[in-house]
């Protein structure tokens, strides 16, 4: 505890002292948080076309079928609307996983700032937020929950209230990584419950659901279909990063 304090006030003397880097480079920039111009030329954020019901990015306006992509097109999401900051691709895994597995906390700012962007239409409407919780076992053992610092961070820069802990993640499960989004489905069913009491807060809000990266949506399901339990009136999906469909180029 009293390293980690240690090595952040070390970090934060350091950063008055040294003039701001790129997120991604050495490069130095205007001010913190700030990619360098050769990565902003590089990093790809999810913008028109995507879906708008999953954010999937559009390689053509016309890949669409009546407006949505054509998985939603033919299974539509339990969610209204979905939202992605940038695409997973190589260059985002360089931020979105030093965020969650190296302790690069001071990540979440910046990746907030940008999901606030991406974001803005369904964060208009919105009344609380609530991060994809961890299981207690797991967040032991990472310290913290990356979509919970997202959360904080987005309330933070658009007054819409946090509701940290509205849903419990009922078991352990292993990385989904690599599996199928059938396996995913299946390893998640029934994973996620609303906390005792939560239905009160919850009950004809506007809720949006906030997470790091949104791959087949089988834990984004989970959540949502926990939250609508509870009572929400209605579920948004907003996320730092969204893994293209292969299918779409
Ligand atoms: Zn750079
Ligand atoms: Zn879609």
């Amino acid at each position: 505890m009293r390293t980690k304090w240690v090595k952040s006030l070390g970090r934060a003397v350091l950063d008055v002292l040294l003039p701001p880097q790129c997120l991604l480079c050495e490069q130095v920039v205007e001010a913190p948080g700030q990619f360098c111009v050769e990565c902003f030329c590089e990093v790809s954020f999810v913008s028109a076309p995507f879906c708008p019901r999953c954010a999937v990015p559009l390689a053509y306006a016309n890949q669409a079928i009546h407006g949505v992509c054509p998985r939603c097109a033919t299974a539509p999401p339990v969610w209204r609307q979905a939202r992605a900051a940038l695409r997973y691709d190589a260059q985002s895994k360089r931020l979105i996983l030093p965020f969650k597995h190296a302790d690069r906390t001071d990540l979440a700012g910046p990746l907030a700032a940008m999901m606030v962007r991406a974001g803005a239409d369904v964060l208009a409407g919105a009344d609380l937020l609530v991060p994809v919780p961890l299981h207690p076992s797991r967040l032991r053992a990472r310290r913290y929950n990356q979509a919970v610092l997202l959360a904080r961070q987005i309330a933070r820069r658009t007054h819409v209230e946090l509701f940290p802990d509205a849903l419990v993640r009922l078991r352990a499960t292993a990385p989904l990584g690599e599996l199928g989004a059938v396996a995913r489905a299946e390893a998640v069913a029934h994973l996620f419950a609303p906390r005792r009491g939560a239905g009160m807060r919850l009950a004809g809000q506007n809720v949006v659901l906030i997470d790091d990266v949104l791959t087949s949506g089988a834990t984004a399901t989970e959540c949502c279909l926990a939250l609508q339990a509870a009572g929400a009136a209605q579920v948004d999906l907003l996320v730092a990063a969204r893994v293209p469909d292969p299918r779409l180029r």
